[in-house]
């Protein structure tokens, strides 16, 4: 989960009907991107992109299926959410699970959850513990933001229990960086670490691979004002790079605003491929080969 605000403050000067177009394109879909095969969403949220039941499910993997995208890892932020994203994952082959609780849900955390939390990571189906980590975004401006500290003492759960079921860490960072990169020393890193939705500098880019963390871009690394996370885009080794679409948030551009699903993610890979200059097929081969690496998830 990201911020989803990208409302820009209308001009005085806009008239009525330029803001109602204006409006109603923001509801409409962006339109099916030139199919890129090979690709895999490495964080999605099925669930708030309409996915209610196995049918919708199926037609929203079906829809990325048709531009390339073989297989997403849709990603739980709360309890409701997480049995909610094991269930998908069992109505359809291409759907996989990451469970957790979001850093915002982090006060959730009792013996009953953590019970549950722990049994569902070991479900085959369920390939990450995510999302956890930090978020120091939302404390003070959300009361159902947990403090800092409730955080780092839920993130700390979460690097032990990746640690014990031997499955990827997937980390949401807002603004965190450096008690995140910190806790995660001090506890000492599973294996695989994934900075979903990566939004640091190239120096935060480059000590997350000198660790040897996994980063994954979304849709905010074609956005105009993201040159430092292009640097990070460039600096990444070729085996420690994701693309994700954290839909329904991070819209790629031209579309940035409009909802986003998994169907998207060609938009964003050819953005990277750009700031790479190398191939788009070759972005895609490389990005989905590390997902299934990473996730441990078999060829389509
Ligand atoms: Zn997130
Ligand atoms: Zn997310």
């Amino acid at each position: 989960m990201s911020d989803a605000s990208d409302a820009s403050a209308d001009a005085p000067a806009e008239t009525l009907s330029n803001k109602a177009a204006k409006k109603r394109r923001r509801r409409e879909p962006p339109p099916d991107p030139t199919p890129l095969p090979g690709l895999v969403d490495a964080h999605t949220h099925l669930a708030a992109c309409g996915g209610r039941d196995a049918e919708s499910v199926r037609a929203i993997l079906g829809h990325a299926q048709a531009v390339g995208v073989d297989q997403v890892v849709t990603v739980a932020d709360d309890m409701v959410d997480a049995r909610w994203a094991v269930a998908a994952a069992e109505w359809d082959h291409r759907v996989y699970a990451a469970v957790a609780l979001h850093p915002m849900h982090a006060g959730d955390l009792d013996d009953e959850t953590a019970a549950e939390l722990e049994q569902m990571v070991r479900h085959p189906r369920v390939v990450a513990v995510g999302e956890t980590g930090l978020d120091y975004y939302w404390p003070g401006k959300s009361d159902d933001c947990a403090s800092p500290e409730v955080q780092h003492e839920t993130f700390r759960w979460h690097i032990d229990l990746a640690k014990r079921v031997g499955k990827p860490l997937m980390i949401h960072n807002r603004e965190a960086d450096r008690d995140l990169l910190d806790i995660l020393a001090a506890e000492g890193a599973p294996e695989t670490v994934i900075m979903h939705c990566f939004s640091g500098d190239r120096n935060v880019a480059r000590e997350c691979v000198d660790r040897g963390y996994i980063l994954s871009f979304a849709g905010t690394v074609s956005f105009a004002n993201a040159d430092e996370l292009r640097v990070a885009a460039e600096l990444v080794p070729d085996e420690q790079i994701l693309v994700e679409t954290d839909a329904p948030f991070l819209t790629p551009h031209p579309y940035r605003g409009q909802p986003n699903q998994s169907y998207c993610l060609p938009y964003t890979a050819r953005a990277i491929a750009e700031v790479r200059g190398v191939s788009e097929e070759e972005i895609a081969r490389l990005s989905g080969a590390n997902a299934r690496r990473a996730y441990n998830i078999p060829l389509p």
